[in-house]
């Protein structure tokens, strides 16, 4: 009886750690996953960042980072609400899915703006990612819940990260680029620092 009931005991505690087990593995995915769209978090972004440069000040391949910024999109969230700003939202992130490659790491770095690594990758291969992004969405009206079709459009800055660079300086420069896209007229993409200024004069 008593050997019965130890193994028992003992059954029921080797559930107990693995239902354990697994529900650490779900919060591990949850703080690191954006609620809204299912990318990235910032925080996880930035970790797996600071993990790139590392290897890039090793071995000196390239990377290179995207930020993306959509475009008047509180006009969006007027015009047609904040829920449909949430599906704009999503939309985005799934033609992101559609774009970038599965090495490449996309997150929703805040609000409206999402950030992309994309390792292995020159300065000139990543502009070429961020046009296509660009025109993806530009071709097509995001429909939303009743049929709306909502226009919207994204300007992207576009950097390498380089050996022994700091990350802080790397996000500044993508930062400039993104501004710079901007400025020019939005809807753009900018992957070099003088680009996008003549609009500016
Ligand atoms: P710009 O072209 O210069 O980027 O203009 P913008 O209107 O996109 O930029 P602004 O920073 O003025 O507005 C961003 C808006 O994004 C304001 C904010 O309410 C909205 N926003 C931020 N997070 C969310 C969200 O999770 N859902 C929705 N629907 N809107 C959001
Ligand atoms: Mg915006
Ligand atoms: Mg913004």
């Amino acid at each position: 009886m008593t050997v019965l009931e130890l193994r028992r005991l003992n059954a029921r505690q080797s559930q107990m750690l693995e239902d354990l087990r697994r529900t650490q593995e779900q919060l591990k995915v949850l703080a690191a996953t954006d609620a809204l769209t299912g990318l990235a978090n910032r925080r996880a972004f930035h970790d797996r960042l600071k993990q790139e440069q590392a290897l890039i000040d090793r071995k000196g391949l390239p990377a290179s980072l995207l930020m993306m910024d959509l475009d008047h999109f509180k006009h969006i969230n007027d015009t047609y609400g904040h829920p449909a700003g949430d599906e704009v939202l999503r939309h985005f992130a799934r033609l992101c899915g559609q774009v970038f490659r599965a090495s490449d790491l996309v997150a929703r770095w805040g609000g409206e703006e999402f950030i992309a690594l994309l390792p292995r990758t020159t300065l000139g291969e990543a502009c070429c990612v961020a046009e296509r992004l660009r025109q993806a969405l530009a071709a097509q009206p995001v429909v939303v819940e009743g049929g709306v079709a909502i226009p919207a459009t994204t300007s992207i800055g576009v950097t390498e990260m380089a050996p022994l660079q700091p990350l802080g300086q790397t996000l500044r420069e993508l930062d400039e680029r993104l501004y710079a896209a901007k400025t020019a007229g939005r809807n753009t993409v900018v992957g070099d620092t003088e680009a996008g200024h003549p609009r500016d004069a």
